[in-house]
């Protein structure tokens, strides 16, 4: 049986040669953090994703949570595996000391939380989502808020959620309907219906603290009126003890593709016109705080994609080893092998293990603008904003077409649920839709991103410069002279894509974003050949002065790979971007 094994090597290496993590453990407020630390933090992870999230993942799915008179019970082994992961500090991790967190880099924190992604993603998204609204009530609550609620919730004793889905408003939050009305005492109630509200009820906290946009009676229309509200399922005592239980249940989880570990919630929010909520921060700025949460949760949804692609590979890896099937082409003796040694299989794992080293070569560097934006790094914040909606958009496209390509390994017995392959395809399928679908990452990419930046392609152009420099550097080295002409040519496809849409948004928005997701497409492939030709260039060298080992032999083959096979996408990419929108909008709506 195939179990989770966290890939370290690749993880330490991408850290330190690509993340810069001992750059990072030196900035101002990482004075704790080593490299050394690092390590021995991922090798403890590690223990705990392979020994206690991974075997109660298949359970995750086949039993799922299930939901009776709104009381969720999580799947089998999840309550027991959550209480220890909030006693092992894991919840902790990422937050300030301020609140009783660990303060770990981002970075860091990056390679963890892909673990927890790879053994077992349904899990994994209950942390997540604290994460997301503590991330938010840090930023924008009071400080009364702060010190009621982010202490437990930084622990893991309480969870959070985000509230923003309903049933006529998913992408287009301006439809949100949801109402807030204010009190004498400066409390508000809240009512409405939020659908699709992940880990919305369940049983392993001991409170849940939902974060909910909601209009007030005189709110201007649209996304400017829109309130940002604190709603406890158990209201809080000033001494922090647990008082009555507030006016919201969960009417029912949904019956869903995949991660059925995950309870996703329909919430009721005042049936009895008598559900406490604090606003946080200002009225009708809600949408903009939530964005501070989404934020956080988007690089984490990507990173879905690459954990759920690394998850997949380990497994059809596993099957190509033990399988016998055929004799392979071009070898003589006749002799029947595993699948391992037919060329076409050694194509679908080299496409899950080069692709997934480049997604999260992607994340972590990404993370690594984190830490350096929160310390005031020039150009940082710049490259997060630019990369956020690329981690989140290519990653999970790629897991769920990785995820698939595994799969094919399995061949038959890939399709039957009882090898565990269709449950990464299933788990996958939902990373491209939450936290904005796609293409709503793409429209951000093209529009905020890109044609509407303050400076309009500055961070684009950045990117594209260093990507260059790097490239030369890449092809000094004549044994990556393929790699540096594939390079080259997906940054110039890149390049004048970027200026294509730069000269046509404003007179022709409708072709830009026809060719929207292609062009974030296109920057995920280009970004993520750079960093890993970035890669090869190191493994080059370290094999330059003497060292032997495999890795830097395999990482060498993997950046090559991505070169010769996902580079040239970028000039079919680019062609579609700047000669499809036409097509694309050709059809009159009758004629669907
Ligand atoms: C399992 C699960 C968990 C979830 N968890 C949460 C949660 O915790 N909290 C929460 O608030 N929500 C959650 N969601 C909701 C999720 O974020 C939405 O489903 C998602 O944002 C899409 O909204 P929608 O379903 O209404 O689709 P729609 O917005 O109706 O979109 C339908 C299609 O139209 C496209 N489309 C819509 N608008 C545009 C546009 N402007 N440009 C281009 N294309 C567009 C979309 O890309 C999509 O292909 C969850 C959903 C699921 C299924």
């Amino acid at each position: 049986m195939s179990t989770y094994t966290a890939p370290l090597r690749d993880m330490q290496f991408v850290l330190k040669e690509i993340a810069g993590l001992e750059e990072i453990c030196a900035l101002p407020g990482n004075e704790e953090m080593s490299v050394d630390l690092a390590e021995s933090i991922l090798e403890e992870a590690a223990k705990f994703a392979s020994g206690v999230l991974d075997p109660i993942n298949r359970g995750g799915d086949t039993v799922g949570s299930v939901c009776k008179d709104g009381v969720v019970t999580t799947a089998p082994g999840f309550k027991d595996a959550y209480a220890l992961f909030r006693d092992n500090g894991w919840n902790a991790m990422p937050f300030d000391a301020e609140y009783g967190g660990q303060g770990l880099p981002a970075a860091v924190t990056m390679a963890v939380n892909e673990m927890w992604k790879s053994a077992n993603m349904a899990f994994a998204l209950c942390p997540m989502l604290t994460g997301g609204a503590i991330e938010a009530i840090a930023h924008h609550a009071s400080d009364e808020l702060k010190q009621k609620y982010l202490p437990k919730m930084v622990e893991g004793t309480w969870t959070g959620t985000m509230n923003l889905t309903e049933p006529a408003a998913g992408s287009d939050l301006a439809a949100i309907s949801s109402k807030a009305k204010k009190m004498d005492d400066g409390t508000y109630r809240v009512s409405g219906t939020k659908i699709f509200i992940t880990w919305g009820e369940n049983d392993v906290a001991e409170n849940i603290v939902h974060l909910v946009l909601a209009r007030l009676p005189d709110a201007p229309p649209g996304l400017k009126g829109i309130s940002l509200f604190l709603v406890p399922k158990f209201l809080v005592n000033d001494d922090g003890s647990l008082g009555a239980r507030n006016d919201l249940i969960c009417a029912s989880i949904e019956h869903k593709l995949g991660i059925h570990g995950s309870p996703t919630a329909v919430m009721s929010y005042g049936e009895k016109d008598n559900c406490v909520g604090y606003l946080i921060g200002e009225e009708n700025k809600g949408v903009g705080y939530m964005f501070t949460m989404m934020n956080h949760a988007r690089v984490n949804v990507g990173l879905e994609g690459v954990g759920i692609a690394e998850r997949a590979y380990q497994h059809a890896l596993w099957y190509a080893r033990e399988r016998v099937q055929g004799a392979i082409i071009g070898d003589k003796s006749g002799e029947k092998k595993t699948i391992l040694h037919h060329p076409d299989v050694r194509r679908l794992l080299m496409e899950c293990k080069a692709r997934t080293e480049a997604m999260r070569t992607l994340a972590y560097y990404a993370a690594a603008q984190i830490d350096k934006a929160k310390a005031g790094i020039d150009g940082a914040q710049a490259r997060i904003d630019l990369l956020t909606p690329v981690v989140k958009g290519w990653s999970t496209e790629q897991g769920v077409e990785l995820s698939s390509t595994a799969l094919q390994v399995f061949g038959g017995v890939g399709f039957v649920e009882e090898t565990g392959a269709a449950q990464y395809y299933r788990d996958s399928r939902i990373t491209t839709i939450y936290e904005g679908t796609t293409a709503i990452q793409a429209n951000d990419l093209v529009g905020r991103k890109l044609a509407r930046e303050k400076v309009p392609g500055a961070a684009m152009k950045a990117l594209i410069a260093e990507m260059s420099t790097d490239a030369e550097a890449i092809a000094g080295n004549a044994q990556l002279a393929g790699i540096a002409a594939n390079l080259k040519a997906g940054i110039a496809a890149l390049n004048s894509t970027a200026d294509w849409i730069l000269a046509t948004y404003a007179t022709d928005p409708a072709a830009v974003h026809a060719g929207s997701v292609p062009f974030l497409k296109l920057t995920g492939i280009v970004v993520g050949g750079w960093l890993m030709g970035k890669s090869a260039l190191v493994a080059a060298q370290r094999i330059a002065e003497g060292s032997s080992d495999g890795y830097y032999t395999a990482k060498l083959a993997t950046a090559a790979y991505f070169a010769a096979h996902q580079l040239p996408f970028a000039a079919a990419y680019a062609a579609e971007v700047t000669g499809g929108g036409a097509s694309t909008l050709a059809l009159a709506e009758p004629l669907f």
